[in-house]
């Protein structure tokens, strides 16, 4: 697995390195935003490792740059920033997942294996589909209609886990515990963000909406025209 980690403080920077090679996976370094994007831009990465507070250039920003060319790079963010408006801006700038720094080492290889299980299991042959939505699982591309959807990694992997039970209600925990793979702050909101992010791709200018809410219970994809 290779990795990029974007981070200006030596200390830290040479911690997560160090600790990470010991586990074996291969480590590019960015000391800032700018070098950041052109080795994420040149080379391929299994995960891009983030941190928010950068000089020149924030990681959001760099985030959104990565994000504008490539959509399917699994992104850590590290932030010190705790609050659930943080976090949820920066899974809008297209993180898939945050870790709030000071974190436990041993905290970020769980993300870490989460994240390559998680690419790991897409890989096999496999094509899903309802009404005329389509995700090829090896290619990692969706269309609806034949149009293709350009989805972030961590709104495949939901869209992913809805179709795999489509017709199947889901809760926010089922959601949280089999994408997310951890559990949230209880009245995180992260959920609906996701949900949200997704039908604007999936269901805006369809007549047949394929992702339902039920009030208090969850979220369902089938196959509905609304009344
Ligand atoms: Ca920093």
């Amino acid at each position: 697995m290779k990795i990029l980690l974007i981070e200006d403080e030596p200390k830290v920077a040479s911690f997560i390195k160090k600790g990470l090679e010991e586990q074996s996976y291969e480590v590019d370094q960015a000391y800032d935003g700018t070098l950041g994007i052109r080795l994420a831009l040149q080379k391929e990465y299994d995960l891009i490792i983030l941190d928010i507070i950068l000089p020149n250039m924030n990681g959001l920003d760099v985030c959104r740059e990565i994000r504008r060319h490539n959509t399917t790079v699994s992104i850590l963010m590290l932030t010190a920033l705790g609050t659930t408006d943080d976090k949820i801006i920066g899974l809008d700038a297209g993180a898939d997942d945050y870790l709030t720094k000071p974190f436990e080492f041993k905290e970020l290889l769980a993300r870490i294996r989460a994240i390559s299980r998680r690419s790991s299991e897409s890989s096999v042959g496999e094509k899903l589909s309802i009404a005329d939505l389509e995700m090829d699982v090896v290619a990692k591309t969706v269309t609806r209609g034949g149009k293709p959807l350009n989805l972030t990694a961590r709104e495949f992997a939901l869209l992913h886990y809805l179709l795999r039970n489509k017709g199947r209600v889901l809760s926010r925990v089922d959601i949280t515990e089999q994408v997310w793979e951890t559990s949230f702050d209880t009245g995180s909101n992260v959920i609906d963000v996701y949900i949200n992010f997704l039908r604007k791709k999936v269901d805006k200018g369809y007549a047949a909406k394929l992702i339902h809410t039920l009030v208090g219970m969850g979220y369902v994809l089938k196959e509905q025209k609304e009344v």
